[in-house]
């Protein structure tokens, strides 16, 4: 009998600005005990941004490797823009360590690893409202007027994704959502 257990993997998605970096940034600052899975992205860094801490920057062709060995566990266009992918290796191995991952991912992505991993736990990070969504959107000022448009058109679709997950934690407060996250590791 093995001596422990492979550990859960829970993703955390949901639609634009409802907060999902936030929510897992709490539980990276309160819960270090759980594994965060660094994304791979073609998106060039934001100031503040470090490469390997908040994403491994890579170009379009280095995105194109990591695509062509195989090495994503998902991967998908986000915002019609850039790429954003997990790497494989690093969840399995953390998996297998028996320490619970977290993946704050879209929801194309969502979709992929509920096929590739039907094993793990589905959390859909809601808004309390739409008109609260509408000003987290807005309120972060940084876009223009038609991006600000397509991103409400996505997230239109996004939310209305919530009933293929097995968990909906709305984003009323953050330490509260962290919490009830948590709670998903068992
Ligand atoms: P941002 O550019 O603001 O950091 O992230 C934009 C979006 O990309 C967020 O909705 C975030 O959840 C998503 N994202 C970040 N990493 C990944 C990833 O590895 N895979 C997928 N599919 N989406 C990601």
């Amino acid at each position: 009998m093995a001596d422990h257990q492979r550990s859960r993997l829970v993703v955390l998605a949901g639609p634009t600005a409802v907060g999902k970096g936030t929510v897992a940034a709490w539980v990276r600052e309160h819960h270090p005990e759980v594994w965060i899975s660094v994304s791979a992205t073609t998106r060039p860094p934001r100031p503040g941004e470090v490469d390997g801490v908040h994403y491994h920057f890579v170009g379009e062709d280095g995105f194109d490797d990591l695509v062509a060995r195989d090495d994503l566990l998902e991967w998908a266009v986000v915002h019609g823009r850039h790429r954003y992918g997990t790497p494989r290796s690093p969840v399995e191995a953390q998996l297998d360590a028996g320490r619970p991952a977290l993946l704050e991912i879209d929801l194309q992505g969502a979709r992929q690893v509920r096929d590739a991993m039907p094993d793990a736990l589905f959390c859909f990070l809601a808004p309390p409202s739409w008109d609260e969504l509408t000003r987290r959107l807005v309120g972060r000022g940084t876009e223009d007027e038609e991006e600000r448009e397509r991103r409400l058109r996505t997230a239109r679709l996004e939310l209305a994704a919530e009933s293929e997950f097995d968990v909906t934690v709305v984003n009323t407060e953050v330490p509260v959502a962290g919490a009830q996250l948590l709670d998903l590791f068992g």
